[in-house]
């Protein structure tokens, strides 16, 4: 059971209020704080990903977590500077560049409903004739990818920008290490872009849109930066210069998929021990939204059976239980 002290509990009370306006980045250091003590004792739990190498090499016990008000407060616990690989967190942003240039027409190439099997199963895209169930599975990110390359010609290139804009970071850059790594292995990727392309619904040479997924799944960035450029999710679409990326029905679509498929096998899992749309990557981050108040990253590497953060889900879940702040 998570205690906190009473005074804590007034102010995070006072914070539900809606409308109720009271801000301070010492307030959400102090949450913080409190998560990462309630789930010490998972940190370092869980395996690293064997199918991309270069993964494998971190410190499983490394742990991070960042949290970005709507308003622009900056708190943060542990390695929350340290760039880890985003991996599928990318999933999230580059199919944001595509809704906003193509609003709805994109969901007649890729669904928005759960997947049940793994995030590089082919199973789901054969019995649905080439059409991902989702953008934030690797078939469904590939997708993105050769919409954002038809779009762009450069895919990777225009996602890395949009992200050093909105994080305010002009050294982000892709690990090439770990990039190399994934496309030396690319093999389920390879087979899931193949059977698009078979059904036309891929436009691009695969091997373009497979090197394009590989270097944006490769980008290294910390916590403070992902919560920063996913916060135009819990600002209704509106990015930091106050300009608006998407229509804020586009973002509560976006955010309402991120709920039911953005933790992939696990999602029904997550939402219920935690109750945000987010997102996880292998590379042990998850991204985690709540709208109209802040964004969350957390990354810590061991990853449970689904490709999930396993501190990483227990820090969302005691954050959520602690604060009260979920979409329920
Ligand atoms: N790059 C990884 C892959 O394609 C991303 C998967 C993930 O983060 N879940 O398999």
């Amino acid at each position: 059971m998570l205690r906190i002290p009473l005074v804590l509990e007034l102010i995070v009370n006072a914070f539900a209020v809606p409308g109720l306006q009271i801000s301070s980045s010492v307030v959400y250091q102090d949450i913080l704080e409190k998560v990462h003590a309630e789930i010490a004792p998972v940190i370092g739990k869980g395996s690293l990903p064997g199918y991309i190498p270069a993964l494998a090499e971190v410190d499983p016990a490394s742990f991070g977590i960042a949290l970005v008000s709507v308003t622009g407060e900056v708190a943060g616990v542990g390695e929350w500077l340290r760039p880890f690989s985003v991996q599928s967190l990318s999933k999230v942003f580059a199919f944001s560049l595509v809704l906003a240039s193509d609003g709805a027409a994109i969901w007649h190439r890729v669904g928005h409903e759960p997947s049940v099997h793994r995030f590089d199963s082919v199973i789901d895209l054969e019995l649905d004739r080439g059409i991902p169930r989702n953008p934030l599975v690797n078939a469904g990110a590939l997708v993105t990818v050769d919409r954002l390359l038809s779009l762009t010609g450069d895919a990777q290139g225009e996602l890395l920008e949009f992200l050093r804009e909105e994080c305010g970071n002009p050294y982000l850059e892709v690990d090439e290490v770990v990039a190399k790594s994934e496309l030396d292995g690319a093999h389920r990727n390879a087979a899931l872009a193949h059977l698009m392309a078979e059904f036309g619904n891929l436009h691009n040479p695969v091997a373009e849109v497979l090197a394009h997924y590989s270097r944006q799944c490769a980008i290294a960035m910390s916590c403070r930066d992902v919560a920063l450029a996913a916060r135009f999710l819990a600002r209704r679409g509106v990015l930091a210069d106050g300009t608006r990326l998407l229509p804020a029905g586009d973002t509560k679509r976006l955010n309402a998929t991120m709920l039911v498929a953005g933790m992939y096998d696990r999602a029904g899992e997550v939402a219920y021990r935690v109750g945000l749309p987010a997102k996880s990557g292998v590379g042990g981050g998850i991204v985690a939204v709540v709208p109209n108040r802040c964004t969350l990253c957390v990354w810590s590497p061991g990853l449970d059976e689904h490709g999930n953060s396993v501190a990483g889900v227990a820090a969302l879940d005691a954050f959520t239980t602690l604060t009260g702040w979920s979409v329920f």
